[in-house]
C-alpha cells in the first residue's frame, strides 16, 4: 500500500528524539519513504492515499521484548498464588494444550497486543510450530523461539533436576524445524531466535548446542536469567555459581544474548553481564506482582546495559510496562526526592522502541520513524481525556497511557487496526473461543496432574 499519513504529530524516537508537528509520513510498500512537513510530502507524493491524521500522534510501533502469548491461558488464576508458577503451572499448561488450543490463546495475546499498540512481539515458548502460523496471520512482526531445556521441566516441581538428553533433543529438533519453516517467512516479518529456557534447566551440553545453532544460523539468543530463588538455589547446588557466573563459565554470555528479568543478580553479576555486553529484557509489571521489582535496576542502568521492556506473562499491555517500569526504575535508585527524578519518560519509551529493536538485532530496520525503515507505526488518539492537556506528550503516554488511546496500528505497511477496528481477525469469535478453550484445558490439566493445586481463587467459570 502507498499511503500518506498527513498532518500528524510524529514522535520519531530517532537519535535526536525529534518530535515533528503537522508532519507527514509517506509509506511505500512496507517501508517509510519520506518524513517531513505535510505540504511538502503532499506535493511529492500526490498519488498516495491520504490518511488524515490531525489529532493523532504517530510513534514507532511498540515492541514487546519478552512475552509468552500462550500463557493468556493462566490469566486471572496464578497471579496471586504463593509459589513458583513457572514449574507448577506454566510448564505443565504448555503441554496440556493441543496445537489448536495454543493457536487460539496465542492469537488472543496477539489481539491484546495490537489493541495496546504493539507491532512486534518477541515470544519464546514451546511447541511453537503448532501455533506460529496462527500468530503470523495476525500481521504482527514476530521473533519466535522454542524455549529449550534438557532437564525435564515437568519434573522440577517435584524437585527432580536430572539431565535428560532425550528430552533436550526434542527441543533441538523443534528448534531446527522452526528455523527451517518460519525464519524469514511472511516477507521477512517472522524471524527466529535461539532460546535457552533458564540456567537451572539447561546443562552445559545444551548451552553448547544452542550456542552452535545460533552461530550457524546467525540468530540472536535469549534466556530467562535470575528469575527466581529456586533457580538461584538449583544452579548454586549444581555448579557452586550464580546463574550469570554459570552462563559465563559455559561461554554463553555475549552481546547477542538478551537475559530476561535479572531479579536476583548481585552487583558482581551485573558487572559481569555488562562487561560481556549482555542485553536486558525487563518486565517490570509482571515482576512487580509480589511488590515492586527488586532488581538492582539503578546499577544496571549505570553499567550502560541496553534495557528493552516486555510484559512477560498474562498480559500484552505495553502501557503497564511503561508506567510500572518508570516507577521501578526510579525506585531502583532509592528515594527520588533526594536523588533527583531519573529516568525521564523518554527512557521508558526508548525501552519499547529503539532499545527493543536493538535487542533483537534489528536497530536498522525498526524502532524509530526514519526514512528507509520498516513502516511499523502506532497511532495514538490525542483527543482522549488521558492525553489532555497536551504539553508533555511522552510524559502523558508513560504516566497515563492505556490501550483505549490506541487509534490504529500498522506493521510492515499494513494496517492491523484502523480507527480502532482490528482488521486481521474476528475479535468476537476469538474471545468466545478463548473462554471455551481455557475451561477445557484447565480441567484437563488438573485431571492429568492431580498434584497441581487449583489456583487460590478456585476455578469458577463466570458466565458473561
Ligand atoms: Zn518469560
Amino acid at each position: 500500500m502507498d499511503l500518506l499519513i498527513a498532518d500528524a504529530l510524529v514522535v520519531t524516537c530517532n537519535d535526536a528524539r525529534h518530535m515533528l508537528e503537522h508532519s507527514a509520513i509517506a509509506v511505500r510498500g512496507n517501508r517509510i519513504a519520506a518524513v517531513g512537513p505535510t505540504a511538502e510530502l503532499e506535493r511529492d507524493f500526490p498519488k498516495f492515499e491520504r490518511f488524515a491524521s490531525r489529532g493523532l500522534a504517530v510513534l514507532p510501533g511498540f515492541i514487546n521484548a519478552h512475552t509468552h502469548t500462550a500463557l493468556t491461558m493462566l490469566r486471572g488464576t496464578v497471579e496471586d498464588w504463593d509459589g513458583s508458577a513457572v514449574y507448577a503451572y506454566m510448564s505443565p499448561v504448555s503441554y496440556a494444550m493441543t496445537g489448536k488450543e495454543r493457536a487460539v490463546m496465542t492469537t488472543l495475546g496477539c489481539l491484546e497486543a495490537i489493541r495496546s499498540g504493539c507491532t512486534t512481539l518477541v515470544d519464546p515458548f514451546r511447541h511453537v510450530l503448532s501455533y506460529g502460523k496462527a500468530m503470523a496471520a495476525t500481521g504482527l512482526r514476530l521473533w519466535l523461539s522454542e524455549s529449550c531445556a534438557d532437564i525435564n521441566t515437568l519434573n522440577i516441581r517435584k524437585g527432580d533436576y536430572t539431565v535428560d538428553a532425550a528430552f533436550g533433543q526434542v527441543f533441538l529438533d523443534r528448534t531446527a524445524a522452526l528455523i527451517e519453516t518460519m525464519h524469514g517467512s511472511h516477507g521477512g516479518r517472522v524471524q527466529c531466535q535461539i532460546a535457552a529456557h533458564a540456567p537451572d534447566n539447561c546443562s552445559p551440553a545444551m548451552l553448547a548446542r544452542l550456542r552452535e545453532l545460533a552461530l550457524r544460523h546467525g540468530l540472536t539468543r535469549t534466556v530467562h536469567l535470575s528469575q527466581g530463588m529456586d533457580e538461584q538455589r538449583a544452579v548454586r547446588a549444581a555448579y557452586g555459581l550464580t546463574p550469570a557466573e554459570y552462563l559465563d563459565r559455559e561461554g554463553f554470555l555475549g552481546p547477542d544474548l538478551v537475559g530476561a528479568h535479572w531479579t536476583f543478580c548481585s552487583p558482581s553479576d551485573i558487572d559481569l553481564l555488562a562487561t560481556r555486553g549482555v542485553q536486558m529484557a525487563h518486565c517490570p509489571a509482571n515482576s512487580s506482582r509480589r511488590g515492586p521489582h527488586q532488581a538492582l535496576i539503578g546499577r544496571i542502568r549505570d553499567a550502560g546495559v541496553n534495557i528493552a521492556l516486555g510484559t512477560d506473562n498474562m498480559t500484552e499491555d505495553m502501557f503497564h510496562a511503561l508506567k510500572i517500569g518508570l516507577i521501578v526504575h526510579r525506585g531502583g535508585r532509592g528515594r527520588a526526592v533526594e536523588l533527583g527524578v531519573d529516568p525521564q519518560p523518554q527512557a521508558m519509551l526508548d525501552g519499547i522502541t529503539r532499545n527493543a529493536a536493538r535487542s533483537v538485532g534489528a536497530a536498522t530496520e525498526i524502532g524509530s520513524i526514519e526514512v528507509g525503515k520498516k513502516a511499523d507505526l502506532t497511532f495514538i488518539d490525542l483527543n482522549t481525556p488521558a492525553m489532555r492537556p497536551l504539553i508533555g506528550l511522552v510524559s502523558n503516554l508513560v504516566h497515563y497511557g492505556h490501550p483505549g488511546i490506541v487509534h490504529s496500528v500498522m506493521t510492515d505497511g499494513v494496517f492491523l487496526m484502523r480507527d480502532r477496528k482490528v482488521l486481521t481477525l474476528d475479535e468476537d469469535a476469538l474471545l468466545r473461543e478463548a473462554q471455551v478453550v481455557t475451561q477445557r484445558v484447565w480441567e484437563r490439566m488438573i485431571a492429568d496432574n492431580p498434584d497441581i493445586p487449583p489456583p487460590p481463587g478456585g476455578l469458577r467459570w463466570l458466565d458473561a
